[in-house]
């Protein structure tokens, strides 16, 4: 299930499973060059920044080089792997990470909506909901 020289552990984490999910969802019109023989493609980065490099194992762009300190693939990364065909996004463990991305966007979406007297209301519920 891992491919190029990332491990399933590190594919394995909320923050891994959010780029997984934005490459699935960036349009066909980002990627400016694919090749998929040599397994690099360039990616369109925005009107004032050049575009991305990215080979499976490096990218040129911010989130790649440092937030993740290249220790794990960006969203180009693992998009240039989907488009390889060396990802399956309907086979596992990338489609329980499918799932997994649904469930925490509808979590993260419910707390973002919440004000200060609902959250009042559910911390009290919280503190009345502790075990004996
Ligand atoms: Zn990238």
């Amino acid at each position: 299930m891992s491919f190029s020289v990332w491990s399933d552990e590190i594919n394995n984490t909320a923050r891994e499973n959010k780029s997984f999910e934005k490459a699935l969802k960036m349009d066909m019109e980002n990627i400016m060059m694919l090749d998929k023989e040599k397994q690099t493609a360039v990616f369109y980065a925005g009107e004032d920044t050049e575009d991305y490099n990215t080979t499976l194992s490096h990218c040129d762009c911010q989130d790649f080089r440092y937030n993740k300190k290249g220790q794990a693939p960006c969203k180009h990364i693992y998009r240039l792997a989907l488009e390889c065909g060396l990802i399956d996004p309907d086979a596992e463990p990338w489609a329980t990470y499918k799932t997994y991305s649904k469930l925490y966007n509808s979590v993260t979406n419910k707390i973002k909506k919440l004000n200060i007297n609902n959250l009042q209301k559910l911390n009290a519920y919280i503190d009345n909901s502790k075990p004996e």
